[in-house]
């Protein structure tokens, strides 16, 4: 099998975790064609972001400190993961090239005092150039082939949006395809950085926050390969929180639009576009655990075995929301309305999670998350109150419980079994929104309400014997 293996960062974030994850890649390469795809080390992106708000800010000592604590960090790791001491050697050096680059690209930053969006692009990637060089290494050190390689050089081409990026998927393919399949035709397994590319002129991109299931999934599908693993330090997707539920199961088979649901609630957070360049070439995705490989994980397909059509997978909560009640008399039949509110929430910056308008058009209400709550009632005030707002009304500390399964499309009976089991628990429901493709049931509960209204549901639905 062709298999792209995509580590998360606390995957690899120990001189332990480097050499099993190399002994595993190790293992797998004698049957398999393998491309590795990495993450930064835990903690590094946020080092690197946190150097750019202290370079905005001035703060040259901060810098400094954050600085010396990357560099730090992946020469300790580079002495304490590799045996040989050729390959260390090796190794060391080029990660002093990368910290030379680092160091003047930050001078250059700080001064200026200014941060771009392509230099903040050039400085958050560099993350990943240095751990595709430890881990590639930890390969070499146990006797394979193996050579790092940034998104850039691998191929991945992408617009010039820096922060957040989209492959031009052609060209990418082209690049991509052509140098993976020299290097496999040698034996060399690539390491290659997640989360980066660079546009038609050579600049650093980035695909955003947690990009590096994107890149895998981008290539995965450049290379034609058999099953893309994402590996990180949960299991794989869940019933629901395990914190909560303690019976919660590990879900053996969901579907990609079952998944992508998922990840936005879950535990196991998972870039938005990942799934993708998957949905036309139907590639399987398993969610893994690096720390614990004898599990299987999650398999994520296009279609669903009929044994794993439940009609409900897993119920996720998203605590800590608030939710604001805009009330007024003219909004009634007036078209453009919804759209002067959203327009007004968008320009603030104000992400909104749920939406409900019922049919008497008098009110229409939404959930943010409590930390933009006083942004959001603050704009709103001032942009439309008195316009064609009378009243805004605010319950901070809600609860979002949300149901996720493609069974739930068309099965009578659902709801009345959600709301029998909520209402036998006493707890009160302020919001419901379902979409039309019933995929996502979703009601708001108060914040101390959470974990019992999602073992309720786990309950009703017998979510523990789901397998
Ligand atoms: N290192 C990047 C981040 O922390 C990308 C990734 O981890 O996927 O966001
Ligand atoms: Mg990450």
């Amino acid at each position: 099998m062709r298999l792209v293996l995509k580590y998360g960062g606390t995957s690899i974030s120990t001189a332990k975790d480097i050499q099993a994850v190399a002994k595993h890649i190790y293992t797998l390469s004698k049957k398999h064609q393998i491309l590795v795809v990495c993450s930064a080390i835990s903690g590094t992106t946020d080092d690197l972001i946190e150097i750019s708000e202290s370079i905005k800010k001035e703060n040259k000592s901060k810098v400094k400190q954050l600085t010396s604590k990357i560099i730090d960090k992946h020469k300790q790791l580079a002495k304490q993961t590799i045996k040989k001491s050729d390959v260390r050697k090796n190794l060391l050096e080029k990660l002093d090239q990368d910290f030379t680059e680092l160091l003047a690209l930050i001078d250059g930053m700080v001064l200026l005092s200014e941060v771009t969006p392509r230099s903040m692009d050039y400085l958050i990637s560099l993350g990943e150039r240095l751990s595709i060089k430890l881990v590639s290494s930890a390969i070499n050190d146990s006797g394979k082939k193996s050579i790092s390689l940034t998104g850039k050089e691998v191929g991945i081409v992408t617009d010039s949006k820096f922060g957040e990026s989209k492959p031009l998927l052609d060209t990418t393919r082209l690049r991509v395809s052509k140098m993976v399949d020299t290097l496999f035709s040698k034996k060399i397994i690539p390491v290659v950085g997640g989360f980066a590319g660079a546009d038609q002129y050579g600049h650093v991109t980035t695909f955003g926050r947690g990009g590096s299931d994107y890149s895998a999934t981008i290539i995965g599908s450049c290379i034609k390969a058999d099953e893309i693993w994402l590996m990180s330090d949960v299991d794989g997707l869940m019933t629901a929180d395990p914190k909560i539920v303690k019976n919660a199961k590990l879900l053996k088979e969901v579907s990609y639009i079952e998944a992508i649901e998922m990840a936005m609630f879950g535990a196991k957070q998972i870039h938005p576009r990942t799934f993708e360049p998957l949905l036309t070439k139907k590639i399987p995705m398993k969610i893994r655990n690096s720390f614990n490989i004898k599990n299987e994980g999650t398999l994520v397909t296009a279609s669903t075995s009929l044994s794993a059509k439940n009609t409900v997978k897993c119920v996720s909560n998203i605590p800590n929301n608030a939710l604001i009640d805009i009330q007024g008399g003219s909004m009634v039949g007036t078209p453009g309305t919804a759209a002067k509110i959203f327009t007004t929430l968008a320009k603030a910056g104000i992400n909104v999670m749920m939406i409900s308008q019922n049919p008497s058009e008098s009110s229409i209400t939404i959930v943010v998350k409590n930390t933009d709550l006083d942004k959001a009632v603050s704009t709103l005030e001032m942009e439309l109150l008195g316009k064609i707002i009378k009243k805004l009304e605010v319950t901070t500390n809600v609860s979002i419980i949300a149901l996720i399964g493609s069974g739930m499309r068309g099965t009578v009976g659902v709801a009345s079994k959600v709301f029998g089991a909520i209402e036998k628990n006493k707890v009160n429901v302020t919001m419901i929104t379902q979409g039309s493709s019933e995929l996502n049931l979703a009601f708001v509960v108060k914040n101390s309400d959470t974990n019992t209204a999602v073992q309720a549901i786990h309950d009703a639905f017998a979510l523990d014997k789901i397998n």
